[in-house]
């Protein structure tokens, strides 16, 4: 066992993710990167983590799927006194009006969010309250707080996590453990691909999109002592967007 402060970034590999883990290494923190499927992607990020000065290690697993979530955490748990942070990245979209929108579709963009959250947050909380400290970071969106046409699925599941973490919060509050969300806009990754990026950001006050380090700042000082009096709260991060 070692005394090492741990940090588990779920969908790490990539995007706002990979950018978390590299902020959070320059912290101090050994790295568990989780990811669903891009090997490579995890390779590359695990990298990252170990040039930004810690180590880390990369696990495989869908955070939808309770066994694969459990099998892993008890390995990590047998290895490591306390789990510090616990950031719940893992998200995926499946656009489409709500009217047309395939049962597959509600649910995978579902289960990730909501199932992931449950998997990973539950046990990793029981282990964070035995310890008397912890810190968990969930990353919402701004479709989860406003009306975004197309996305039913995706903001019912973002706002999902924010009411979620907020109740959990309060649960935990008086245990040591801090519960927040973090509400990105626009941010430039793999995900927004195909999004209609001119279009969009003439209504972001700033006129840009943002950045996947601007969201990890944010995250690293939430995880930090620097945050001590702060839970239950959902941080924008938008370019003054909302
Ligand atoms: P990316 O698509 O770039 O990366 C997603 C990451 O999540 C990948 O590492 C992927 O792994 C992993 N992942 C997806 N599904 C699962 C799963 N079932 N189990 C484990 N890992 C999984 O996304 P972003 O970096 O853009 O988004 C990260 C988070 O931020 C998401 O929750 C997203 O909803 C949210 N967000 C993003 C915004 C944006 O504009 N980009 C705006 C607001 C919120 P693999 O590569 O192996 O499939």
């Amino acid at each position: 066992m070692t005394d090492q402060k741990v940090a588990i970034v779920t969908g790490g590999a990539r995007g706002i993710g990979r950018a978390i883990a590299v902020e959070l290494a320059r912290a101090g923190y050994y790295l568990v990167i989780n990811y669903r499927a891009n090997d490579q992607a995890a390779e590359e990020a695990l990298a990252m983590v170990r040039a930004a000065g810690s180590d880390g290690e990369k696990v495989k697993f869908d955070v939808r799927e309770a066994a694969a979530v459990d099998a892993a955490l008890q390995d990590i748990f047998s290895r490591f006194k306390t789990i510090d942070v616990l950031v719940n990245n893992a998200g995926i979209t499946a656009d489409g009006l709500f009217i047309m929108m395939p049962e597959e579709d509600w649910n995978s963009v579902i289960d990730t969010t909501l199932k992931g959250f449950y998997n990973m947050t539950k046990p990793v909380l029981k282990k964070m309250v035995r310890n008397k400290r912890g810190s968990v970071v969930s990353i919402s969106s701004v479709a989860g707080l406003v009306a975004n046409r197309g996305q039913a699925n995706y903001s019912a599941a973002k706002a999902g996590l924010l009411a979620a973490s907020r109740s959990i919060g309060a649960e935990v509050a008086r245990l040591g453990v801090r519960m927040n969300v973090v509400a990105p806009g626009l941010i430039e990754t793999e995900m927004i691909r195909d999004a209609p990026i001119e279009r969009i950001k003439e209504v972001i006050p700033m006129n840009r999109i943002g950045k996947p380090e601007e969201v990890a700042r944010v995250v690293r000082f939430l995880c930090s002592d620097d945050a001590s009096y702060i839970t239950g709260q959902v941080i924008g991060v938008n370019g003054g967007m909302f």
